[in-house]
């Protein structure tokens, strides 16, 4: 064990003596308090959970059979001798930071975090703590996003240049999260077509509508579908599941997938895609830097991503970081989602 104090750093995950529980644990134990319903987050197995109901909603779909408590936020909560509480971290519906008192010292761990008010997730509330559990999956200062107005422009231009040659435009995006941003930037207006949601996405759509998440309107993606039924049709779908037969229904496609990733040149040029777009649900350079300065945390602990450049800076300009192993995983978003 590291990290003396309130949490504490295992190999089951981020434990809590004073309360008994377990953050975001990726091996199975008794009590898990989970910051958001991502995969390498929020794992089967655990003998109790404790999520935002927002979170829970896809946690049952996702995990079937669970035994489940809700935290709305900001509600404090006494875990044995911890004081518990849940915040919004801005990252996807229902996501939050989770703050932990124990005898006046604080602790907050983000989970996966971004600072950007996407106008879908509940905005991401700076906390004030003495330790910050942070990742840093864009700890680089070459991540800056633009604002989301700019990149729905390009994505509707590019929706629309397609439509105006017959072609259908078929967006990759992950289930959980960033499918649900794009169908609230892209589909509240009149576009160039229909939206359509594969049922991976269609399915976490249903689980948010019935969490009390204003999605507009999508139809699910189904056999009937084509691009004769739904000409200059936009189709939102995971990136693992665009190279399926059912593109064959649509051509002539056009793809492109939506990743912080796509900001990297190498790998966009890597990827055999047409198009990126550069829209991230994690923090950006500057975000990371927002985040924890506003913290005013004494200690910062950095979790996964570019530890080892985001600690240094860190350190360089004054804090007390320090990396911690963990086995969250650094996608953009959730790879080990249903495709
Ligand atoms: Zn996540
Ligand atoms: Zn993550």
């Amino acid at each position: 064990m590291t990290g003396c104090g309130v949490l504490t750093f295992t190999d089951k995950g981020i434990y809590c003596p004073a309360g008994d529980f377990y953050i975001d644990p990726w091996r199975p134990v008794p009590r898990a308090l989970i910051t958001h319903a991502h995969a390498d987050h929020a794992r089967w197995g655990h003998g109790q959970y404790l999520a935002t109901p927002r979170s829970l909603a896809v946690m049952r779909h996702r995990l079937g059979q669970i035994t489940a408590q809700t935290a709305d936020y900001g509600h404090v909560l006494r875990i044995n001798d911890a004081e518990v509480s849940f915040h919004p971290a801005g990252h996807v519906p229902g996501s939050a930071q989770i703050r932990v008192s124990v005898a006046g010292q604080v602790w907050v761990a983000s989970g996966d975090y971004k600072t950007e008010n996407d106008g879908l997730s509940e905005a991401f509330e700076p906390l004030r703590c003495h330790s910050f559990i942070t990742e840093s999956t864009f700890g680089l200062p070459v991540f800056r996003w633009q604002p989301q107005p700019q990149i729905a422009q390009q994505i509707l231009r590019w929706w629309a240049d397609n439509a105006a040659v017959g072609k259908t435009s078929v967006l990759g995006a992950y289930a959980l999260g960033k499918a649900q941003r794009l169908l609230h930037m892209l589909a509240d207006g009149p576009g160039p077509g229909p939206v359509l949601c594969h049922a991976a996405v269609e399915n976490t759509n249903a689980c948010l509508r019935a969490a009390g998440v204003a999605l507009p309107h999508s139809d699910v993606l189904t056999q009937e579908c084509s691009a004769k039924t739904h000409p200059g049709a936009l189709i939102i779908a995971p990136p693992g599941a665009i190279e399926a037969s059912w593109t064959r229904r649509f051509v002539p496609t056009e793809l492109a997938l939506a990743s912080g990733w796509m900001g990297l040149r190498g790998i966009r040029r890597r990827r055999a895609m047409a198009t990126g777009f550069v829209v991230s649900d994690h923090a950006d350079w500057p975000g990371l830097l927002q985040a924890t300065k506003e913290t005013g945390a004494e200690n910062i602990y950095v979790t996964h991503g570019y530890t080892d450049i985001f600690t240094r800076y860190l350190s360089e300009n004054g804090h007390s970081a320090q990396v911690v192993p963990t086995e969250f995983g650094t996608e953009d978003d959730d790879s080990t989602g249903p495709t």
